[in-house]
């Protein structure tokens, strides 16, 4: 299996090339030369493995330069080294109204990210080795709060990388920060920026493809790579739980062979759900994608109009690790959508960057409606559905998800065919205490973030995530701020470059 860039067809790497470099010199995004596809026999064969074997099993069909055994040590060091909480990795829960929330937070920092980032640097230190440069990696992640912890802990002390984390100063959860701020390790470094995410996130592709910094760090023995979601290496892991979630509701009798069912997912940089779609051209009976955002409702207007403009204001809400106007990942589906128009794509991202904006022809709007629908919930109604959910069922759901709960209900409520709904649940509530908390009707006053735990316990009854209780005690290691404009300096002199 080769990879594409989204913007030259005719590069073509392998899997192990487009993991190590993140994301391709000429801004685009890798993509495989084609997807493969799965039969019922094929999902039969993975019913009563772990995740880890189910795992090596999918990324064999990807990652096609890697052989088994070393697919096999990576998934069992990712998924079976205990820092997952749950032995199943991913679990299925049961709302009232008979919808499922897939649950993809129970790894080391309690969001979803860690599904893709505790493998990724096993990947990665094995991809740089087959690719014969031996420079030492360096991790450069812009993080809208989540990505950045979960790619800290991935990489944490991982020989042979570095890693440099960039969030937005006034733009993450105050668990979020401290998570960040107290990281361990001797390779890790956290900054906040004066912007939003998508500053960080364009001050990173800045640098990343800017080819002065790559000869410089060249010179230096060193190479840059991503752990965002740019790099193929996040998206195949999230490919393989949709992969595995449908296998386990095979085996659960949730469905049977040839039953097909909906699925939401809360929406930033589509990543999650370009994971998904991947999912159901392999094959994965899903009839429908609803991507759920919050009131920085970009795709949903991208989704209803074929016009996509990120020239709009921009929200912070209580659900950060959606606060995103520039959702890097649309231009893979894209570019599969218009049968890998590589022109075409040039010419809308192109304009993306000096517009703002790119509107896509009428006959592939209808094609992504087909498939794809979008919808948006604002601050209240997402605190509402916490609420509502919780005094239903008892069920906590984090900031995210509550969003995705509304687009799944408001879906379902107006779809004319109705098949089970599974919903990505992205994070854990505790890590968005102070809205939860006060989403079920307790005022925290002015507890700070490890008091409002304490409440949250008290009233749910969740048990609070050793990860996030132990921060207390961890001292603030990083507390550096710069300007988007000072990034790159910024980077050279953690290096330790001139
Ligand atoms: C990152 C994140 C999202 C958005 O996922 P994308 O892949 O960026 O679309 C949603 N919820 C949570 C909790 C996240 O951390």
């Amino acid at each position: 299996m080769l990879y594409h860039s989204t913007r030259n067809k005719a590069l073509c790497v392998s899997s192990a090339e487009a993991i190590a470099q993140g994301i391709s010199k000429d801004g685009g995004l890798f993509v495989p030369e084609s997807i493969p596809a799965l039969s019922a026999a094929d999902f039969d064969a993975l019913k009563g493995l772990s995740y880890a074997e189910r795992a090596a099993r999918l990324f064999a069909l990807y990652l096609t330069d890697f052989t088994a055994e070393e697919l096999r040590e990576c998934t069992r060091a990712a998924y079976e080294s205990g820092s997952f909480e749950t032995p199943a990795v991913q679990e299925i829960s049961t709302l009232a109204d008979g919808s499922m929330l897939l649950e993809l937070w129970h790894g080391p920092t309690c969001a979803f990210k860690d599904m893709a980032l505790q493998i990724l640097p096993h990947f990665l230190t094995r991809a740089i080795k087959k690719t014969g440069i031996d420079r030492e990696v360096v991790i450069l992640t812009a993080t809208s709060g989540d990505t950045g912890k979960a790619a800290l802990a991935g990489f944490k002390d991982v020989p042979g990388t570095r890693i440099l984390v960039f969030y937005p100063v006034d733009g993450v959860s105050p668990m979020q920060k401290r998570q960040m701020q107290t990281q361990e390790g001797a390779n890790v470094g956290v900054c906040a920026v004066k912007g939003n995410f998508d500053d960080c996130q364009n001050g990173v592709k800045a640098i990343f493809t800017d080819p002065k910094m790559q000869e410089i760090l060249a010179a230096n023995g060193m190479q840059f790579s991503s752990a965002n979601s740019i790099n193929w290496g996040r998206l195949v892991p999230q490919i393989v739980y949709y992969v595995s979630a449908y296998v386990t509701m095979l085996e659960k009798g949730i469905l049977n062979n040839g039953d097909r069912f909906a699925l939401t997912v809360p929406t930033g940089n589509f990543g999650n759900i370009l994971a998904a779609w991947y999912a159901k051209q392999m094959g994965v009976p899903i009839t429908h994608l609803v991507c759920a955002s919050n009131i920085n409702k970009v795709l949903t207007d991208f989704i209803d109009t074929g016009v996509y403009d990120r020239n709009r204001d921009f929200h912070t809400t209580v659900s950060p690790s959606m606060d995103i106007l520039i959702s890097s990942n649309l231009e893979r589906l894209l570019y599969h959508m218009t049968g890998e128009d590589d022109a075409q794509i040039r010419e809308w991202f192109g304009a993306l960057k000096t517009d703002g904006r790119y509107e896509i022809s009428r006959e592939l709007r209808n094609r992504i409606q087909a498939e794809f629908s979008g919808a948006y919930f604002d601050d209240a109604q997402t605190k509402a559905m916490i609420g509502k959910v919780f005094s239903e069922t008892g069920y906590l759901s984090d900031t995210h998800t509550a969003v995705g709960i509304c687009a799944a209900r408001d879906y379902t409520a107006k779809a004319a065919d109705k098949y089970p709904m599974l919903i990505a649940s992205t994070a854990n509530p505790y890590k968005f205490g102070a809205a939860v908390l006060e989403a079920v009707g307790v005022d925290a006053g002015d507890a700070d973030e490890y008091a409002v735990l304490d409440l949250l316990q008290q009233k749910s009854g969740m048990k609070i995530p050793a990860a996030l209780a132990e921060l207390k005690t961890k001292p603030v290691r990083f507390e550096d701020v710069t300007a988007q404009e000072d990034m790159a300096e910024y980077v050279k002199a953690s290096l330790g470059i001139k």
